[in-house]
């Protein structure tokens, strides 16, 4: 699929205030610094979409963007953001938590990984969440540029292997870097291919 057009729809930090759910949705989430801003640039190709979601004012809100007439793409805040208090992190959690479980339309949830770190308690948890409030995700390794293939290989493996002790199946994945534009022609494709099977 190629991205013709990209439209910025709205902010909201309510979840009763998003878009009418009458369209194929896909969200974007991981913790913070993860290169979501990034991703979502490179996949739409847009560097002003890309400014919208790097704005600290809106990095905390629900962003909608409508894409090529037909599927909306969501940027979420991220999770476990160190530089806020405890009572903050809370709020954005039970926001992105609160999104997920409502969103009727929600057909894919893109969690970010940085493919340099080892699994992170924070999000095999947020995964294991996911699983078993049954919403379906696939897994995005992101910045793979700044490892050597055999060393982005051994992590992405390690993690799948740390999944499988919980995991019968496991999600579906993608290795992406937005310095090289790696993994959008998967992402989108696969964002198509849930389009015409819906
Ligand atoms: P966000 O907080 O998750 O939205 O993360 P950003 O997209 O703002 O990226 C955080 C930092 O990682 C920035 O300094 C980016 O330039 C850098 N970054 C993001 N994606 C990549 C990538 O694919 N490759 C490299 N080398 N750096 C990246």
């Amino acid at each position: 699929m190629e991205v013709k057009k990209a439209l910025f729809l709205i902010s909201n930090a309510d979840v009763t205030k998003c878009p009418a759910p009458d369209r194929p949705e896909y969200a974007f989430t991981g913790r913070s610094n993860v290169g979501k801003s990034s991703l979502i640039n490179m996949l739409v190709q847009d560097k002003s979409l890309a400014k919208i979601s790097g704005n600290p004012g809106k990095t905390r809100l629900i962003n909608h963007f409508l894409i090529n007439d037909f599927w909306y793409l969501v940027d979420l805040p991220g999770y476990g953001y160190a530089k806020v208090s405890k009572k903050e992190r809370k709020k954005f959690n039970t926001l992105i938590r609160q999104y997920i479980l409502t969103r009727e339309n929600l057909y894919c949830l893109f969690v970010l990984i940085d493919i340099r770190h080892e699994p992170q308690k924070i999000d095999l948890e947020f995964i294991h969440w996911l699983g078993i409030s049954r919403i379906p995700f696939a897994m995005v390794f992101t910045k793979a540029d700044k490892l050597k293939p055999q060393e982005a290989d051994k992590n992405v493996a390690d993690y799948s292997r740390k999944l499988s002790e919980t995991w019968e199946e496991l999600p579906p994945f993608f290795v992406s870097s937005a310095a090289k534009g790696l993994g959008r022609k998967e992402i989108l494709d696969y964002i198509q291919q849930i389009n015409e099977s819906n």
